[in-house]
């Protein structure tokens, strides 16, 4: 813990968003390695250094923080929340030609173009953490009122991602974030994190990360238990992301989910200077403007 002033509701947002990107840019370059591959080429991995099998310049962030960025400009844009015009965003999105895209992601936005639906019917292949990995802007918009932040959570998981596993995952992280920015604890902050975890693997038990399996893969369940696992054996932002990238894996989505976690929890503060100056100044300032846009929308 480096700081222990409990950061700001602005820095805890900052934190989050900054963190996801963060974790995206440096998880990226490891992605699809196991962590034996990883300690060969890498040692460690602990600075942000581009590669991968994408190419990447030091910084560049993928499809995580940019499906972010656009399902947060669709909220900004619409003034709330329009389903229909996040949807459209996405698509303009996929249709941009991005670096990477989720096969999932992928088909459900190719279905919206199609037809128009909003909704993915349900699919046992839809347990991707492709829905978790975008979903912070909705939680910046509606994590004051736990009925709203249900049904966006949702809403925007089921465009492309319709299956009871991936809805539990994004609804426990998004339980956890809200909280984590209200600053509302009825408890000890990290007991209460515990309880959300606790809930999640009491209604899957697939979820259980005590012991952690070692499985970092795209699957919604080896993200989250990967995640939680680093989350809650370590004590800085840090050393959080460390633990979590060095699994490989779908290194730079668990390397998101982690940043968004442990930026909401330690704050914008706790993220390394050497990280923030290493990514992509385009993508630092888009988030910087959404936290704020996406605070004062809801009268933060
Ligand atoms: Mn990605
Ligand atoms: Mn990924």
């Amino acid at each position: 813990m480096t700081n222990a002033i409990e950061p700001t509701l602005r820095e805890r947002a900052l934190g989050a968003y900054l963190g996801l990107a963060v974790g995206d840019a440096l998880g990226a370059t490891v992605e699809f390695l196991t962590p034996s591959e990883i300690r060969h080429q890498y040692g460690e991995l602990r600075d942000i250094v581009g590669g991968g099998w994408l190419r990447l310049r030091a910084g560049q962030v993928t499809d995580d923080t940019q499906m972010s960025l656009a399902l947060g400009a669709a909220i900004l844009e619409a003034g709330g929340w329009d389903l229909a015009n996040i949807a459209r965003h996405w698509l303009a999105w996929l249709k941009s030609k991005p670096i990477d895209v989720g096969n999932t992601c992928r088909r459900g936005l190719q279905r919206y173009g199609c037809d128009g639906s909003l909704e993915s019917p349900f699919s046992d292949g839809d347990a991707g953490n492709g829905a978790l990995m975008r979903v912070l802007p909705a939680i910046l918009f509606a994590f004051r009122d736990p009925d709203l932040l249900s049904r966006c959570v949702v809403e925007q998981a089921h465009v492309t991602h319709n299956h009871p596993l991936s809805d539990a995952a994004t609804l426990c992280f998004a339980r956890m974030l809200a909280d984590l920015l209200a600053g509302g604890y009825w408890r000890d902050k990290l007991a209460q994190l515990r309880e959300h975890a606790k809930a999640l693997v009491a209604a899957h038990r697939q979820f259980r990360f005590d012991p952690y399996p070692k499985r970092a893969t795209g699957y919604v369940v080896d993200t989250v238990q990967t995640v939680l696992h680093a989350f809650f054996a370590t004590d800085s932002f840090e050393s959080c992301l460390i633990r979590t990238v060095n699994y490989g894996g779908d290194a730079d989505t668990t390397g998101a989910i982690a940043g968004m976690l442990a930026g909401a929890h330690y704050g914008v503060g706790a993220i390394p200077a050497r990280w923030l100056k290493r990514l992509d100044a385009e993508v630092r300032h888009a988030i910087e403007r959404q936290v704020d846009g996406l605070l004062a929308l809801q009268g933060a």
